[in-house]
């Protein structure tokens, strides 16, 4: 199906990689698993979100509104990419962070995505995961009206920068994958990735309907349940497709194809805390294949993926893609959590 894709600024570093990772598929007999590398996207900008904010802040910009608003966590990702992204095109952005707390009761304010962003020039406003989950849209509205009184144009993009807009990342990145696959001459069973505000499981959900790949695709939840991720990613599609030239029979039809697929026994702790098993696979994928996967959101996918294989799971997929989403910087908070394993 044919849809004409919404106009973006280049910020990413593309077409990612695409590798074989051979030590990682010896260890499952008649299993090739490959690795995207969206982890390579940028390195101020790496990462998924990157991939989202080319089309959110080419609307920015085409609304001439000169200061950026979003939230996370206190080591958001998102957060960090949009902050150098809207220092790289002359933009000023707010952030109001989430002040999450690890396994010690400690927060990690002042380090990596927080620092990073800060360094940048962002302006940051913390409150506590109370006040953040009863109050967000109020600290929205509030912000806006701070910054029109001075003068200023704000735009808001949601966590994670997934809208109906900020899917159309992994809609391209799916076309992207399509090509690089062509020309290793592969046809994925299943893409596997992370998945956190939705947006990414969103745009690849719609992404292989569109491109009319059999791949399925299958998300790791890293906080909230699979019932949660079923609602906002349909509705993520779902307005995607109403802000195209699509018929409404062409939407049903979309709609009836779109096959959400998410795994939520694999969260752990909590959403940013690992256990040993994710802080072990982060080692054994860094010493096995030399990648560098992080305890939010990558280390977790990849322990869910390889847990499912080992037990025998996902017996119908013989070459699986993990798409890595990034999140290096946020491995930095749980150095110490590696002690065992450096030794
Ligand atoms: C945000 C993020 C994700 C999850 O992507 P969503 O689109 O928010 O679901 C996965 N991996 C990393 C490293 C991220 O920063």
């Amino acid at each position: 199906m044919i849809v004409r894709t919404p106009q973006k600024i280049t910020l990413a570093n593309l077409p990612t990689p695409l590798r074989y990772m051979e030590r990682l598929s010896q260890r499952f007999p008649g299993k090739s698993l490959w690795l995207k590398s969206d982890d390579q996207s940028g390195f101020t900008l790496s990462g998924n979100k990157v991939r989202k904010l080319e089309f959110l802040l080419f609307d920015a910009l085409e609304k001439n509104c000169d200061t950026v608003i979003t939230c996370g966590g206190i080591q958001s990702n998102h957060c960090r990419a949009t902050a150098f992204a809207c220092a790289q095109l002359g933009l000023n952005c707010h952030l109001i962070l989430r002040n999450d707390l690890d396994q010690h009761g400690n927060v990690s304010a002042g380090q990596a995505n927080h620092f990073l962003a800060g360094l940048c020039g962002a302006s940051i406003e913390l409150h506590t995961q109370v006040q953040y989950a009863r109050t967000l849209n109020d600290l929205f509205a509030d912000a806006e009206a701070r910054l029109r009184i001075k003068g200023r144009q704000p735009y808001a993009i949601p966590v994670g920068g997934s809208n109906a807009l900020g899917v159309w990342g992994y809609i391209a990145a799916i076309a992207e994958l399509k090509q690089q696959c062509e020309a290793f001459d592969i046809e994925p069973d299943i893409i596997v990735c992370a998945t956190g505000s939705g947006g990414t499981q969103a745009g690849l959900t719609l992404g292989v309907v569109l491109e009319d790949m059999t791949t399925e695709v299958l998300s790791m939840a890293v906080c909230d349940s699979k019932e949660y991720f079923a609602k906002k990613v349909s509705e993520d599609i779902r307005l995607c497709c109403e802000n195209t030239e699509l018929s409404p029979l062409q939407i049903d039809d979309i709609m009836r194809r779109v096959r959400i697929q998410t795994n939520d026994n694999y969260i752990g702790p909590g959403y940013a805390l690992a256990d040993r098993e994710v802080y072990q696979t982060i080692a054994d994928l860094a010493r096995l294949e030399g990648v560098l996967l992080d305890p939010v959101y990558t280390g977790k996918a990849m322990h869910g993926l390889l847990s499912e294989l080992s037990r025998g799971q996902l017996a119908h997929a013989e070459t699986i893609v993990f798409m890595h989403t990034g999140g290096a910087f946020g491995l930095f908070p749980h150095a110490r959590a590696f002690g065992d394993f450096l030794r």
